[in-house]
C-alpha cells in the first residue's frame, strides 16, 4: 500500500477530528487527535507491515470472520449455543458442574452454577468485543482513514473522540447486562427450567423445523421494528433511546451502546418465542446469529451491501440513514416494514431529530434553515453506499423546482432581509 504524505481531513463533524499527518508509515509529532481506541493507531504502521505480507484473499477472509465472531460475541450467545449442543448430546450440563451448597438458593431458582455461566459469558463476550471491534476499527477507520470516500457511508464525518469513548463505555455496560441475562437464561434452561425449546428435530413434524426459520425471523424483526419505533416516541426517545442516537456516524462499537432498560427490553422481546411455541434451538440461534451479524454490519458505517440471496435485507446505508436522520427507517433486517407503515425514508421529506414519528416533514413545510441543513446533510452521504453508486436522495434543482421549494427558499430569504 502506498503511503500518503497527507491524510484526508475528517474534521467536519464535531470539530474534534483534526487533520493529522503520516510520513513513511509512522505517525509524526503533528498527530493531534487520537481516537478513543488509540492503540490501533499507535501501532498502525507496525500492524500494516504484517498485514501487507498477508495475501489479499486471506485478509478478506479474516475481516469476514472477524465480523461474524463479533456478532457471536456481543451478547454471549455462544454460551447458549454451547449449552444446547451439550444438552442435546449429554443431558443437563449443570449436573457436571462442581457447585457448592452455597448455591442452594440459586438451585431452587434453577440457576445452579450461575457463576460459571456468567463468568464464561462475560469473559468471552468482552474478549471478542474489544479484540474484534479493535481490529475492525483498525482495518477501516485507521488503515483506510485517508480514503473514507471509498468505504464510509458518511465520508466527511467521523465520531469525535469523546463520542467514541462514550459508545465503547456504554457498549461495554450493555454487554455486561446482556451477558448476565444470557447466562441466566442459559443456566435456567440447562437446569431443566421451563422453556418450549426442544432438541430432537423429529419431535415435531419436520416441516415445522424448517418453517421456524421464517417464523422466528419474521416475529423478531417485526417485533423489534415496533419496539424500536415505540422507543422513538418523544418521551421514550428522550429518556432512553437518545443515548443510542448520540452516534450520528455509528461504528461497530455502537451496536451494543444502548440504554440498559431498552437493551433488556430488546432481549426479552427476542427471546419470547422460546417460552411460547415449540422452538428447536438450532433455527433459533441461526436466526440470532444472522441478526447479530447484520447488527454489526448495519452500525459499522461502512458501505456494506446486501447479497443477492437476501432480497429482504437493506444495505448498511439504511440504518446509517437512521442514525443520520433519526426518526425514519426503523426496521432492521426487513425494510418492507417501513414501506408498509410509511416510515421508509422519502426523498421529498426533511428529517431531523426534532421531527418525530417517522414521516418527516414535507419540503414545502420545512423552514429555510431546515432545508439548508437537510440539503447539506444529503450531500455528505457517499454515493458508493447506494446501489449503482448514485445518491438516491440528492435533491437536484429540478427536484426543488418541482416542489416549488426553490422559489420558497428565495422568498423566505428575502423575507428575512426586510
Ligand atoms: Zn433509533
Ligand atoms: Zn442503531
Amino acid at each position: 500500500m502506498g503511503v500518503k504524505k497527507k491524510r484526508h481531513d475528517p474534521s467536519v463533524q464535531n470539530g474534534h477530528a483534526k487533520m493529522y499527518h503520516q510520513t513513511n508509515g509512522s505517525v509524526n509529532d503533528t498527530f493531534v487527535d487520537p481516537m478513543a481506541v488509540t492503540w490501533t493507531e499507535k501501532y498502525s504502521s507496525r500492524i500494516e507491515k504484517v498485514w501487507s505480507k498477508i495475501p489479499k484473499f486471506v485478509g478478506t477472509f479474516l475481516v469476514t470472520t472477524a465480523i461474524c465472531c463479533m456478532g457471536l460475541g456481543i451478547s454471549g450467545d455462544w454460551l447458549l449455543i454451547l449449552v444446547h449442543v451439550i444438552k442435546q448430546y449429554r443431558g443437563h450440563v449443570a449436573d457436571n458442574l462442581n457447585v457448592t451448597d452455597v448455591d442452594g438458593l440459586l438451585e431452587s431458582l434453577k440457576l445452579k452454577g450461575f457463576g460459571y455461566f456468567w463468568l464464561g459469558a462475560s469473559t468471552i463476550s468482552y474478549t471478542i468485543y474489544y479484540g474484534i471491534g479493535g481490529f475492525l476499527h483498525w482495518y477501516f477507520y485507521v488503515r483506510q482513514r485517508d480514503r473514507p470516500e471509498e468505504w464510509k457511508c458518511q465520508p466527511t464525518k467521523f465520531l469525535s473522540p469523546e463520542l467514541e469513548r462514550h459508545e465503547i463505555m456504554f457498549g461495554s455496560l450493555s454487554l455486561l447486562l446482556n451477558s448476565t441475562t444470557t447466562a441466566m437464561v442459559a443456566c435456567y434452561v440447562s437446569n431443566g427450567g421451563y422453556s418450549t425449546i426442544y432438541y430432537d428435530p423429529f419431535e415435531y413434524p419436520i416441516w415445522w423445523f424448517f418453517l421456524q426459520f421464517a417464523v422466528i425471523f419474521l416475529y423478531q424483526d417485526y417485533a423489534t421494528y415496533w419496539l424500536h419505533r415505540i422507543y422513538h416516541i418523544p418521551f421514550l426517545y428522550k429518556h432512553f433511546h437518545k443515548l443510542h442516537h448520540k452516534y450520528k456516524q455509528p461504528t461497530a462499537f455502537s451496536v451494543t451502546a444502548i440504554h440498559p432498560v431498552e437493551s433488556t427490553h430488546i432481549q426479552l422481546t427476542l427471546i419470547l418465542p422460546i417460552f411460547l411455541i415449540p422452538i428447536h434451538w438450532a433455527p433459533f440461534y441461526i436466526v440470532a446469529l444472522y441478526t447479530y451479524y447484520h447488527g454489526i454490519i448495519d452500525h459499522s458505517g461502512i458501505n456494506f451491501k446486501a447479497h443477492w440471496w437476501q432480497p429482504w435485507q437493506p444495505d448498511a446505508i439504511f440504518h446509517d440513514n437512521h442514525h443520520q436522520y433519526f426518526h425514519v427507517n426503523f426496521a432492521f433486517n426487513i425494510y418492507f416494514w417501513d414501506i408498509l407503515h410509511g416510515t421508509y425514508r422519502r426523498k421529498d421529506r426533511v428529517y431531523t431529530e426534532d421531527i418525530y414519528y417517522g414521516r418527516g416533514k414535507e419540503l414545502t413545510k420545512a423552514s429555510a434553515k431546515e432545508l439548508k441543513a437537510d440539503i447539506e446533510e444529503r450531500k455528505s452521504e457517499n454515493p458508493k453506499a447506494y446501489r449503482d453508486n448514485k445518491l438516491v436522495y440528492d435533491l437536484s434543482n429540478e427536484d426543488l423546482q418541482e416542489q416549488n421549494v426553490a422559489t420558497m427558499i428565495t422568498k423566505k430569504k428575502k423575507k428575512k432581509h426586510y
